[in-house]
């Protein structure tokens, strides 16, 4: 075999083990990371009781997820799985449990993106579908489109086969009276000043977000983000915040890292949180936590944007900075796994 040929072979076979080696998977990296809103969640606003059910139903979402993961399934699959037992659960702003818009409804928002293709899919302003995630995820896979809202939404979701609900479904009597508590110090405060009114609390009741969101790094390499909300209670006609606009509330990228955002939409739109934390690692090469840090802890306290992230890059290494008083929010990798909720 002459000189040239026998390089070339060479070479032919060292990108093949190369190629091996990048599908084989490697489980000693699997993780995943959850939320479940950020806000002024103290432990004087808590009850043992209240505890208790939020950190098993965190503890569920992050097992189911998990399992996912650890039978060599896909970063997609194990962050739909876990959104989904938090939408089904009542204590979550999201699915079951969504907050109430002024107009007493419950409208939502949610998007999931895949890192390593780099596709995208969301909807918002829904009314009548069970689990959004899944819709989301329909259509990133099943439509030629990234983001559909309202009854557009739904009758893709129908043709699907998703499941829809009455509207009803999505009624807690909790939710429902924080929209009246809301409603009355509204019009507490429009007394107050003359009739003025302001803008900026007509949102918030004890700022507790409750949006729920997941990302996860599977044995693959692949890194995949979704997040599923009500919005925020009081929100007005077609309001629609930052979960389902990729890039500010979620954004996935192999190359960088998954991100899923909770708190006040509109500072999170206005400064594309998720998008900005890739850059910096992308642009600046910074690590994983000081790209989250530097947006969460600093960009968006000047900003005046309450609220928080959950991330994982592709090494595995996490980041849940906040700067709320609290953030619902729990990791399991290598087995090891935890949830958290207040600052200390
Ligand atoms: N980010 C959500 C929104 O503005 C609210 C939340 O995180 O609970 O719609």
């Amino acid at each position: 075999m002459n000189k040239k040929l026998y390089l070339f072979c060479l070479c032919l076979l060292a990108g093949y083990m190369g190629l091996a080696q990048s599908s084989k998977p490697d489980y000693s990296k699997i993780t995943l990371v959850i939320h479940g809103g950020a806000g002024t969640i103290t432990r004087a606003n808590m009850t043992p009781e209240k505890e208790k059910a939020y950190k098993e139903k965190l503890n569920e979402a992050l097992k189911t997820g998990y399992a996912v993961l650890e039978k060599g399934g896909s970063s997609l699959d194990a962050v739909e799985a876990t959104v989904r037992v938090m939408e089904d659960s009542p204590l979550f702003n999201a699915g079951k449990g969504a907050v109430f818009t002024n107009e007493g409804k419950n409208e939502l928002d949610a998007a999931i993106m895949d890192g390593k293709t780099l596709k995208a899919g969301a909807i918002a302003s829904v009314t009548t579908i069970r689990n959004p995630i899944s819709t989301a995820r329909a259509v990133m896979e099943q439509s030629e489109h990234v983001m559909m809202i309202g009854p557009g939404a739904e009758k893709f979701a129908q043709e699907k086969g998703m499941e829809i609900v009455d509207p009803a479904y999505f009624y807690t009597e909790t939710r429902f009276n924080q929209l009246q508590k809301i409603k009355d110090n509204e019009k507490t405060e429009l007394d107050h000043n003359g009739g003025s009114g302001s803008t900026e609390n007509i949102f918030i009741e004890g700022k507790k977000f409750g949006t729920v969101g997941a990302v996860a790094l599977d044995a693959y390499g692949n890194l995949a983000a979704a997040t599923s909300t009500g919005g925020m209670t009081n929100k007005r006609y077609g309001r629609v915040g930052d979960v389902p606009i990729i890039g500010a509330g979620t954004y996935a990228d192999n190359t960088t890292c998954a991100v899923s955002a909770t708190g006040h939409g509109e500072y999170f739109i206005r400064s594309v949180v998720a998008h900005d934390i890739a850059s910096l690692m992308a642009y600046k090469g910074l690590p994983l936590k000081k790209a989250a840090d530097e947006v969460v802890m600093h960009k968006l306290v000047e900003r005046g944007g309450e609220g928080g992230v959950i991330a994982v890059d592709r090494n595995g290494n996490i980041a849940m900075p906040f700067n709320s008083a609290g953030m619902y929010r729990g990791y399991i990798k290598k087995g090891k796994s935890e949830v958290l909720i207040y600052k200390d």
